[in-house]
């Protein structure tokens, strides 16, 4: 339900915005070519996974 903006105090409006910033994303590298990856996703760089390759990527080169 809508309250008038002027009867929330900053203290109040702000303590409840508390809980609203983003979490950093967690991000490692990969074990093969040091790119960063998310963890238990394959590789976005190499296409591997858990040591061994799981996707065949484009040679670009
Ligand atoms: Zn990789």
């Amino acid at each position: 339900m809508a309250v008038p903006k002027k009867k929330i105090s900053k203290s109040r409006r702000n303590h409840r915005r508390s809980h609203d910033s983003l979490k950093s994303s967690a991000a490692i590298e990969c074990p093969n070519c040091g790119e960063l990856k998310l963890p238990h996703h394959i590789c976005s760089a190499c296409g591997y996974y858990d040591d061994r390759e799981v996707v065949q990527m484009e040679s670009l080169a």
